[in-house]
C-alpha cells in the first residue's frame, strides 16, 4: 500500500452530507489502502425498498422494523443484496432515496442496520473504509481516522446530476438534497454531525485524487502516532 509500511488496521470513517464524495473517496481509499469498503447509506436504500414492497407505512416504526427485520441486506464488491436479490439499480431511483432518508429517522431500523454494518466489517478482521452519517459518532465511535466531508450545495448538486444524467434540473436536485441533509441533521436518532475529534474536508475544489491524498496523509499521521 502506498499510504506507508505494514497494512493499515481499523475503521476509517467518513461521514458527510449527500453527494459530498463521499463514495468516490471511500471506494478509492478502499482500493489504495487494500480494505473493504462499507456503505452505509445503501443499507438504508436498502430498508426503504423492503418497507416500500411491503406496502408498509415509512412513518409506522413498528411495521418498519418488523419489515426490516425479516430482511437480510447485505453488500459485496460495491454492490446491496436484500435478500440475496441484487437492488443496486433500484435503491438508487428517486422514489427509494427520499424513503430512505424517511426510515433512517426511526431508531428501531437504525438498531438493526447498525448491528449488521458492525458485523460486516468484524467479518473483515475489524479494518474497513465505512462511510455514512453517524459512523464517527455511533457506529464505530472508537475510529483512529474519521473524516467529516463537505462541499458547497451547487457543487453537490453539479456531481449528482453528472451521476444520473436523466435528472431533473440543478435546483430541483438542490433543494432535494437540501431536504435530506435537513432530516439527516435535526433527527433525533443518530443525527448527522461533525464531531471534534473528525477533520472537516471540503471538497468544492478538490478532485478525487486530491481528496484521497488528504486522507491518506491522515491515515499516515495516524499510524505514526498510534
Ligand atoms: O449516503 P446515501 O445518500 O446513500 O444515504 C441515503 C440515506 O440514508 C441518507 O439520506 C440518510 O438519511 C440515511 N443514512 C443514515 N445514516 C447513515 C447512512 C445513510 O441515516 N450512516
Amino acid at each position: 500500500m502506498s499510504a506507508g509500511a505494514g497494512r493499515w488496521r481499523g475503521v476509517i470513517a467518513i461521514d458527510g452530507p449527500a453527494a459530498s464524495g463521499k463514495s468516490t473517496l471511500a471506494r478509492r481509499l478502499a482500493q489504495e489502502l487494500g480494505l473493504g469498503w462499507l456503505d452505509t447509506g445503501a443499507f438504508y436504500r436498502a430498508a426503504a425498498l423492503a418497507v416500500l414492497r411491503a406496502g408498509a407505512d415509512l412513518d409506522d416504526e413498528r411495521g418498519a422494523v418488523e419489515v426490516v427485520g425479516r430482511r437480510v441486506i447485505s453488500q459485496d464488491a460495491g454492490r446491496t443484496f436484500l435478500d440475496g436479490e441484487d437492488v443496486e439499480t433500484e435503491i438508487r431511483t428517486p422514489r427509494v432515496t427520499e424513503a430512505a432518508s424517511k426510515v433512517a429517522v426511526l431508531s428501531g431500523v437504525r438498531e438493526k442496520l447498525v448491528q449488521s454494518q458492525r458485523r460486516w466489517v468484524e467479518e473483515r478482521g475489524g479494518s474497513a473504509v465505512v462511510e455514512g452519517r453517524d459512523i464517527g459518532s455511533v457506529v464505530f465511535p472508537d475510529a483512529p481516522v474519521k473524516v467529516y466531508l463537505t462541499a458547497d450545495s451547487e457543487e453537490r448538486a453539479r456531481r449528482r446530476l453528472a451521476e444520473f444524467g436523466d435528472a431533473p434540473e440543478t435546483s430541483a436536485v438542490q433543494e432535494s438534497l437540501a431536504r435530506r441533509d435537513r432530516t439527516d441533521a435535526t433527527r433525533t436518532a443518530s443525527p448527522m454531525r461533525l464531531m471534534p475529534d473528525a477533520v472537516e474536508i471540503n471538497t468544492t475544489d478538490l478532485n478525487p485524487d486530491q481528496a484521497v491524498e488528504r486522507v491518506l496523509g491522515l491515515v499516515r499521521a495516524a499510524r505514526v502516532t498510534g
